[in-house]
């Protein structure tokens, strides 16, 4: 999977919007250590984690499965653009079929496990939609028989509240591993600055 953090809201955004509780301007570094700490006390320590939600990120996730896209909706609190199969079918209908083995031209297609039964069992998945659509069956119906491992991509916005919250939940080793990668990627690709509101948040384990 490929994580681009495209768009983010400077740190001073949500320290002004903090401040303008106390009208308390004149204390801002815009965005420097004292800002920092504002937000960690405030949005953090104090819970008054409304004011985190002013900190928003807009990644592009590329590369993932239908199946971790289906885990991903469930967050309410993001807003997804995601690649749409009914348009873009015909990229694979171009394309011949794969041998059993190929695991590398599938790739593209595809998310491996790493497990050859799966993996297998999900490229002969991707040779039967194939065949279907070669037989001029409308990408609507087609659709139907995808494999979960089908690669898709969106455009994800959330904000750091919400951010916080996947993290938390998806870093964690009882997620499904392919999120758990998602969880760290999106985590190592904030930046630097931003990167202590979600510290606490992460799970070190073997998917980081
Ligand atoms: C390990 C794991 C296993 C899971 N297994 C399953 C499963 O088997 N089946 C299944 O269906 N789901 C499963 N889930 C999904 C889970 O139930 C949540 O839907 C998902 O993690 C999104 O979490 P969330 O609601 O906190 O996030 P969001 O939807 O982004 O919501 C963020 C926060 O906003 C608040 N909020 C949002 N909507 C409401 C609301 N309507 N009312 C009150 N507060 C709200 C809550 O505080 C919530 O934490 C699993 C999740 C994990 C991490």
């Amino acid at each position: 999977m490929e994580i681009t953090l495209m768009h983010h809201t400077p740190l001073d955004v949500c320290a002004h919007a903090i401040r303008t509780c106390w009208q308390s301007f004149d204390k801002s570094d815009e965005g420097g250590e004292k800002d920092k700490a504002l937000i960690d006390r405030v949005g953090n320590k104090y819970k008054h984690a409304s004011t985190l939600e002013h900190l928003v990120y807009t990644f592009y996730i590329k590369g993932v499965s239908r199946a971790l896209l289906q885990e991903l909706s469930r967050h309410r609190i993001a807003s997804p653009s995601v690649k749409s199969t009914r348009y873009t079918l015909k990229e694979l209908k171009n394309t011949d079929p794969f041998n059993e083995d190929d695991y590398t031209g599938a790739n593209k297609f595809i998310v491996l496990t790493g497990n050859n039964y799966v993996d297998t069992a999900s490229i002969k998945a991707l040779n039967n939609l194939q065949e279907i659509l070669k037989m001029g069956i409308a990408n609507d119906v087609a659709k139907f028989c995808l494999p979960e491992s089908y690669k898709t991509e969106l455009t994800w916005t959330i904000n750091a509240r919400s951010l916080q919250n996947f993290i938390e939940l998806r870093s964690n080793k009882a997620a499904l591993w392919e999120i758990q990668t998602l969880a760290h990627k999106l985590f190592k690709s904030l930046p630097s600055e931003h990167q202590y509101l979600f510290q606490e948040k992460i799970h070190n384990n073997k998917h980081n």
